[in-house]
């Protein structure tokens, strides 16, 4: 039989860098390939399988779901969705109402609508983001992101968005104009390498946003379901930024296609009968799926062992810092959401890591990007680790650096 590599060459369409590895079933923190090859997964597909691969409870309840209902559609109250719904409202307590589809970008084209709504009876219809911000691939979302690089070749975009630098109050404030109807902000932006938001700054937008009469609406969809330690990551700053809306994703459906909107008060009245809908969102099976983890996330013990790990990972990564200095600049994230900037290109690096066993994924050019599931262990961590020093310690330093060799020649 063919390589799977090349049948997916031949027959997918190639938007997509592959790794040269195909997985084939997985098991708590590690998957295997048809070879029979273990790796550990630190990557998660970008922050999905947040409990690992194949949690017993999460494969029960899919299954239970499947077994009775697949779809009905949203003509029809269905249970699972109002179960997770419920349990949303609880989790968040900042939302009042849920709203469900199938993707981030879905989300977010949610969230792009709603800003528009709230806007237009005083003639404000533009939205406010980020330079370096990720928010999906549909042209709304695509047009959300700050990014150049993702907009080329794609014009014309949807017009009405402005972006300002990330973490920059005072830019913020003069880019809020007349036309200015939401604040559209990642707590940690995680395609642009794993780069936080300080809580100075998510305080001051909240702020900002009650000031000018701004919805404040968050993308959490890489950061949600316990990614950087709390629920969800504007959780850390206690009531000092809640959202007026937040987009999830990603881990939502355990695994399986799903996102939200959650709203609140002052967003939860804004779109009415006939403004939105989706065929697909909201399905039972992935509403099970995700009811069943919200249930595992919240568990304090859990919780602790999230903590643990991150505090094993990211006391490791400072340790990488100190011993190869002149190739790991920055450690930086929260939780179990870390980036380890390089002065190197950082996708040679991650390719390494794979061949030995480890999968991570490499993000904005220079960042290795780890997102480990929350049940990790610190045998597991430290593993992990001793894989990312071996492969630092074969990776030549950039030129003209303190540790490169020629350097001294040169000088
Ligand atoms: C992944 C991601 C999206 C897009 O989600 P899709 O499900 O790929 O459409 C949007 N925002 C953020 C912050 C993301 O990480």
């Amino acid at each position: 039989m063919k390589d799977p590599l090349q049948r997916d060459r031949s027959a997918v369409l190639g938007t997509f860098t592959r790794f040269p590895m195909a997985p084939v079933r997985g098991r708590g923190a590690r998957v295997w390939d048809a070879q029979g090859r273990a790796y550990l997964d630190f990557a998660c597909g970008i922050s999905v399988t947040n409990l690992g691969h194949g949690h017993p409870a999460l494969i029960r309840a899919i299954a239970a779901q499947a077994g009775r209902l697949c779809h009905a559609g949203n003509l029809f109250v269905q249970g699972p969705q109002v179960d997770l719904a419920e349990a949303l409202l609880e989790a968040a307590p900042f939302a009042r109402k849920v709203a469900f589809a199938n993707s981030g970008a879905e989300a977010n084209e949610l969230l792009i609508k709603l800003a528009r709504r709230h806007g237009a009876p005083r003639g404000r219809g533009e939205i406010l983001a980020f330079h370096g911000s990720f928010h999906g691939r549909t042209y709304g979302a695509l047009s959300a992101s700050g990014q150049v690089k993702l907009h080329r070749g794609m014009e014309p975009l949807l017009p009405g968005f402005r972006h300002a630098p990330f973490n920059d109050l005072a830019a913020v404030e003069r880019a809020v104009g007349p036309r200015t109807a939401a604040i559209l902000v990642e707590p940690v932006q995680g395609e642009n390498g794993v780069v936080p938001a300080e809580d100075a700054f998510l305080e001051g937008l909240r702020r900002l946003a009650d000031r000018h009469g701004l919805l404040l609406l968050l993308d959490e969809i890489q950061t949600g379901l316990g990614r950087t330690g709390p629920l969800f990551a504007h959780q850390r700053l206690g009531r000092r930024c809640l959202p007026d809306a937040m987009s999830l994703a990603k881990s939502l459906g355990g695994g399986l296609p799903l996102s939200a909107v959650l709203f609140g008060p002052r967003a939860s009245g804004v779109l009415g009968l006939g403004e939105h809908g989706t065929t697909m969102g909201g399905n039972p099976v992935a509403c099970a799926a995700g009811l069943a983890q919200l249930r595992l996330l919240r568990a304090p013990a859990l919780q602790r062992g999230a903590r643990r790990a991150a505090e094993v990972l990211a006391a490791g990564l400072e340790g990488l810092k100190a011993r190869h200095p002149a190739l790991v600049l920055e450690v930086r994230g929260r939780g179990l959401m870390l980036g380890l900037k390089l002065a190197v290109e950082s996708r040679p690096v991650v390719l390494e890591c794979l061949r030995r066993g480890l999968v991570a994924n490499a993000t904005a050019g220079d960042v290795v990007r780890l997102l480990p599931p929350l049940t990790l262990t610190e045998t597991e961590a430290r593993r992990g680790l001793d894989i990312l020093d071996a492969v630092l310690g074969r990776t030549r330093p950039p030129r003209g650096s303190a540790s490169d060799p020629k350097k001294g020649k040169r000088a």
